[in-house]
Formats: C-alpha cells, sequence, structure tokens
C-alpha cells in the first residue's frame, strides 16, 4: 500500500515505537527491506539519497518502488532523502515520490524556513509529507568542511511556528556513515527540543548509534529513524563472500540471494529493536 510518512510517523512518535528509513538503491534492497517489514506488519520508508538519484533516474525508481508497495498490504512510503534544491524536489513529486526531505541545514536559518516553506506549499498540493532538517549531521567519509553544528532547542521551536513539517532531522549526536557503532546520543538535548516542538523528530546516521541509545529514544517524540550503512554493509559483506565462494557463477540473479537475504536479516533485527512485534 502506498503512503506518504506523515500519519506513520506521527503515531510512532507518541507510542513506544520508531519506523525505519531505509536509504535504498534499487530492486533487491527495497524488496528485502519490504519483506522485512510484512513480517511485523509495520510500515517501511525507501529512501533515495542522492547516490541513488544519480544512479537511477527518479521516474525509474518511483516506477519500481511503486510497484513493490501496491503489491504489498504494509504501508510503504517512497521518500527523496536529502533534496538540497527546490527543482528536484519538484521532480521528485511529480514523479510520484510520497515524501520529501528539503536539506537547508548549511544555510542561514531564515533561508532554511523559507525554503522550507515553499516546499511545504508544493508538497500539500500532492499529498506529499515534508521532512526538514534543523543542525547539522556531519559525515565520516566526506564533506569534511561541515563542522558539526547540534540542533539548538529554541531554534528548533521557532523552525515548527513558521515551517510545521510533517517530521524534523536534528543533530543530537549522531553522524552519517559511521560503520562502527559508537555514538551516544545527547538526550538532554533530545527533551529540550521536545519540549518546544510539536512535531515528529527524525535522527540520520543512525547505523552508528549504540544499541543501548535506542529502548531509552523509544519513548521520545523521535518518530522515524535513517539507515543506510548498516544495509550496505551488509550487502556489500554477502555479496563479496558469495562471489569468493562461487568463483564460477555469473548468474546474477543467484549471487544476489544471499545478500537480499542479510539485507532483510538486518531491516528485521532493526523492527525489533524499534518496537515492533514479530507477526506468528
Ligand atoms: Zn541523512
Amino acid at each position: 500500500m502506498l503512503v506518504n510518512m506523515s500519519e506513520y510517523v506521527a503515531e510512532a512518535s507518541r507510542t513506544e515505537r520508531i519506523v525505519p528509513g531505509f536509504n535504498v538503491f534499487g530492486y533487491e534492497d527495497a524488496y528485502a527491506v519490504i519483506r522485512a517489514a510484512e513480517r511485523f506488519g509495520a510500515p517501511v520508508i525507501l529512501m533515495s539519497n542522492s547516490d541513488a538519484v544519480e544512479h537511477m533516474e527518479i521516474s525509474s525508481s518511483v516506477a519500481l518502488y511503486k510497484s513493490l508497495a501496491e503489491s504489498t498490504e504494509i504501508p510503504v512510503c517512497i521518500h527523496l532523502d536529502h533534496a538540497k534544491t527546490l527543482e528536484l524536489i519538484q521532480k521528485a513529486i511529480k514523479a510520484g515520490y510520497t515524501s520529501v526531505m528539503y536539506d537547508g541545514s548549511a544555510l542561514p536559518l531564515e533561508e532554511n524556513i523559507g525554503n522550507t516553506v515553499r516546499v511545504l506549499d508544493l508538497a500539500a498540493k500532492f499529498n506529499v509529507s515534508v521532512e526538514a532538517e534543523l543542525g547539522s549531521i556531519p559525515y565520516t567519509d566526506r564533506n569534511a568542511e561541515i563542522e558539526s553544528i547540534l540542533t539548538t532547542p529554541a531554534e528548533a521551536g521557532e523552525f515548527i511556528k513558521r515551517a510545521p513539517v510533517d517530521a524534523l532531522a536534528v543533530a543530537v549526536g549522531s553522524l552519517h556513515r559511521m560503520q562502527a557503532q559508537t555514538a551516544r546520543l545527547d538526550f538532554n538535548r533530545i527533551s529540550a527540543i521536545e519540549s518546544r516542538v510539536d512535531v515528529p523528530l527524525v535522527i540520520h546516521g543512525f547505523t552508528g548509534v549504540v544499541d543501548e541509545d535506542v529502548e531509552k529514544l523509544l519513548p521520545t517524540k523521535v518518530g522515524k529513524v535513517n539507515i543506510g550503512t548498516a544495509l550496505r554493509l551488509a550487502f556489500g559483506k554477502a555479496m563479496k563472500a558469495e562471489i569468493a565462494s562461487n568463483p564460477d557463477e555469473y548468474d546474477r540473479v543467484k549471487l544476489f540471494k544471499k545478500p537480499m537475504d542479510a539485507v532483510q536479516a538486518v531491516a528485521e533485527n532493526k523492527y525489533r529493536l524499534f518496537g515492533w512485534d514479530q507477526k506468528e
């Protein structure tokens, strides 16, 4: 079932659950995370980041993900991750994305608010949900010039008053592209932000966050977290092992089988951690 994310992320933020947004790059990982979500009867957010958008035309991604969404009973949201221009957002909405993230986090607050309001106006016409980012969540492997700027609670309050998005990504201690699971979240900052905003919060770079912090996060307003690296590692490691142990196998359909299972297993583990009960 194709949906936007607003209802499901809002519900998760009110209850002790989190909806995972998974960065996917094509059929194999999208299929695997949907199968994982089905085992929990849970919603899933398929996210296209800038690498994915460069790799595959937006119109092709949306056609593929839409057909997967329409062939399952669980809610599937198709989300554009970290769009920095209104043009890209316009293109994604026209193509059929049900949710977009406008990332104006590198801009001055006024400009970030102004652009986000413009995205909200456009998205409302198409029933598309909107995520914005305030504060800057750095990358471990690039953009070294982007310093880590944690989200200021007072600015978050001001932002949401003027740009009431469906979900707000905040910088509270996580980093993008972490392979080691060693990041600790700033819970004091999270509760200070929560006291000033009434929309669901989002944490990016969640692969690197320690599991102990997840339990503490469940009762908070965090309703969505983004996971990319954990899936990429699972797929890549299983793929390398398959190629190494089957040097004469050239059929990619066969080679993809175990990597897809590995992605599904990681996604299922996340659903368990995020407060979802496995069916059967
Ligand atoms: Zn991100």
